[in-house]
């Protein structure tokens, strides 16, 4: 824990998988992977880590008190 200043600022926002723009606010049901935000995720039938079928979709927001939901995958 040494001189965080650099990494703190940009530090755990994910990026969308599909676009590569937009922040990741979607998690996929039943397969759990976030990697999507919320306008990818409706034209994705499939999870493009997992090629699972995606039954639904659940928006999920971050915050600083649970920083592992970030990392679902
Ligand atoms: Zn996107
Ligand atoms: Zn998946």
């Amino acid at each position: 824990m040494n001189k965080l200043n650099d990494t703190c600022s940009m530090s755990k926002r994910l990026t969308c998988k599909i676009c590569g723009d937009k922040e990741v606010q979607m998690v996929f049901i039943p397969c759990g992977h976030a990697v999507s935000c919320v306008s990818c995720s409706q034209s994705v039938v499939i999870c493009i880590i997992c090629r699972a079928p995606i039954n639904a979709r659940v928006k999920f927001f971050l915050t600083s008190n649970f920083p592992e939901l970030a990392e679902l995958n």
